[in-house]
Order: structure tokens, then sequence, then C-alpha cells
């Protein structure tokens, strides 16, 4: 007991810059909640290198919400120096911990560990991890959705399993998918972008999920100190309970964040840029037909932007930038004043299909 609560009051005594990030990573579209996830995580309960308490301080570090501590079942390289028959101990330790705060929540999960034609298959919001440790890993996933689970596919385009790094179905997979069993893919996993995965979460209706698979530290693989960071699945509910948040996952509510690219099905991607990248009042200078607006980024992202309309601009090409949460003033030549513009705009780092991407539009209006 007495080790547990020094634990627990060293986490709560992390230096304050831990937690000064006041702006949100993205807003949430109005009437909606955002909830930043890592689905997949390792500890030493079974190949990675750290303990859980670590995982919570990385997490909460670099602004998440909601982590799955998903350790191998089958697979325990440290067993010989600790012994844990219970596999569910990350999950115990890492949600003791994270009592008493509200920012991040740690939910249960595993992964199951197989080679092709099944690979491996994290089940999250899992009751009972144990109880999925079995023979036979079509049992397995049939427990994890007798547990109410939300199961997916990992890293189908692993080169460990996959030579030529392309993700493609087995008949087990487009069986377990058909009869609901498996819910999403990533298409994200560590430091891969699958676009094949990509096209198999869309045509099998599947939640499009990103995660980092960290089994070392963040900080190291996704050189957090240099302005990386890990890969995110945010979660787009009707509330903030963690009921909403499952379901949200189940109906596919989802975008994922890596690198630059925002990776998402066009329904989800397009009120997050509607709500993370506002428009100006357009105001004209007297006697002239140059119009001025100023684009805002509310994100964590870079926006990599490419206007497709007829005018062209006084001061930049076609293709320009905005950082992270920055502004860019845009002077526009529309050869009479108008009272609206309609803008046209491709998201060039918004990926809603393998060839497409996200398509919108702004209207900047006189006062
Ligand atoms: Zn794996
Ligand atoms: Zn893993």
């Amino acid at each position: 007991m007495i080790k547990f609560f020094k634990k627990f009051t060293f986490l709560f005594l992390l230096p304050s810059f831990v937690f000064s990030q006041t702006e949100p990573l993205f807003k949430a579209p109005k009437g909606s909640y955002l909830t930043a996830t890592d689905l997949h995580i390792h500890t030493v309960f079974s190949d990675g290198s750290v303990w859980p308490d670590i995982r919570l301080r990385e997490a909460l570090r670099e602004g998440l919400d909601l982590i799955a501590m998903t350790d191998h079942l089958e697979y325990q390289p440290h067993k010989e120096d600790i012994p844990h028959p219970d596999r569910n101990r990350s999950y115990q330790i890492a949600s003791e911990l994270a009592k008493g705060q509200e920012k991040l929540r740690v939910i249960n999960g595993a992964e199951i560990t197989r080679e092709m034609p099944i690979g491996h298959v994290n089940a999250v919001f899992i009751k009972d991890a144990n109880k999925l440790l079995r023979n036979n890993a079509i049992s397995s996933i049939n427990e994890a959705n007798a547990q109410q689970g939300f199961v997916f596919m990992n890293h189908p385009n692993w080169d460990a399993q996959r030579s030529d790094g392309i993700a493609r179905l087995s008949p087990v997979q487009e069986d377990l998918i058909k009869k609901k069993l498996i819910h999403g893919v990533e298409v994200v996993n560590e430091t891969t972008f699958s676009e094949e995965a990509l096209k198999i979460a869309l045509e099998n209706n599947l939640t499009i999920i990103g995660n980092s698979d960290i089994h070392g530290l963040t900080d190291w693989l996704f050189e957090i100190p240099k302005g990386g960071h890990r890969p995110i699945t945010f979660v787009i509910s009707e509330g903030k309970k963690i009921n909403q948040i499952k379901k949200a996952l189940f109906q596919g509510k989802t975008f994922v964040w890596f690198k630059d690219l925002l990776i998402g099905k066009e329904e989800n991607l397009l009120p997050i840029i509607k709500s993370n990248l506002l428009v100006g009042n357009l105001k004209y200078a007297n006697g002239k037909q140059i119009g001025e607006f100023t684009l805002t980024n509310h994100s964590a992202t870079l926006l990599n932007l490419r206007y497709t309309g007829s005018f062209s601009f006084h001061e930049d090409g076609k293709v320009f930038q905005i950082p992270p949460y920055s502004k860019k003033v845009l002077k526009i030549k529309t050869l009479t004043n108008l009272d609206y513009i309609e803008l046209p705009f491709e998201l060039m780092n918004g990926i809603v299909d393998p060839n497409e991407n996200l398509k919108f539009k702004l209207i900047v209006n006189k006062n």
C-alpha cells in the first residue's frame, strides 16, 4: 500500500509544464466531443521496455485522453524476471495510477498474437484479458466479442507478415469481418501508413484506426522533442461518457492524425476541418479589387491547402500551408468588389480515400 501511494503521489507531482497545454489538439465540431486515443500500447508485461506508469506519463504529456493497455497475451519475453500470469496486470497498474485525475482514462485491452492468416488482433474495452488466452485464436476473438470488446486488425501491412508491405485480407479475416467479429483496422501502425488498409477499411465499413504500438519510448520513436507526435485516433462522440466513446468507435466515427496527415472518412474529416480552419471577413482597400481575409488554423497540424477556384492570389500561389495554431492573410484578385466569395479548396494532407483528398468550400463574407 505504501509503495503504491508513493507511486501515485509521484505521478501527480509532475512538473506543471506537463499540463500546460491549453489549446486542444483539434477543436471538436459543435455538439460533439473529441477523444484523443492510442489503442495499442505495450509494457514490460509483454515485450515492451517500460513499466505501465511511463505509458501514463507519456500519454499525459502528449495530450491524450484515453489509452488502452494491449500487451500480447501469448508473448511474454520478460516472464523469467517478471512472472505475471494475470494478463490484466498492466491495465490494473495503469488504471490505479490514473485514479483521481480526469484528463486521461485507461481501458483494458489485449493483443491476440498469431501468424497469418489471422495475424495480430487487438481487443479493447474488454473486461478480463485472461479469458482471451486460448489455443484457438478464433475462440479468443469470440470471447472478446462476448465481453462486448471492440476488435480490430493490427498492422495488416506489417512486413514481417507481408513481405511486400501490402495489406490484404485472408479468407479467415474476410469471414471474421462478415460475421462482424472484427470492427476496425489499423491503417496507421507505429511509423507506417497503409493505403491498402485504408481501402480495406472503406470497402468493409471498418473503423479507421491509427496507433503507436509503442514498445520503447514515444519520445524516441516519434521524435517528440523535435516536434513529432505519435499516431492518434480521434473519436468523435456525442458525449464524453466512456460508453458514448465506445459507441462512436463501433460506428466508425474516427479520424487518424499521423505525421502531417489527417486520414478518415469524408463525413468525419469534413466537420473537423470546418471547425478548425476559420475564415475572417472580406475587406477591399479603397478603389482596389483585391480582397483580403484571414484564415486561422486552430489545430495542432499543418494544413496544406490547394485553392481550386478560378481567381488568383496577389501574394501566393494556389498551394500554400498554414502551420499549426497560426493565421495566414490571403489577398485574392476578384476583378470586381464582391460581397462574398466561395472558395473551393482541397486539403492535400487530408486523405479520405487512397486516391482522394478532402475537398471543401469556405465562404468569406464582407462583414
Ligand atoms: Zn502486433
Ligand atoms: Zn503490438
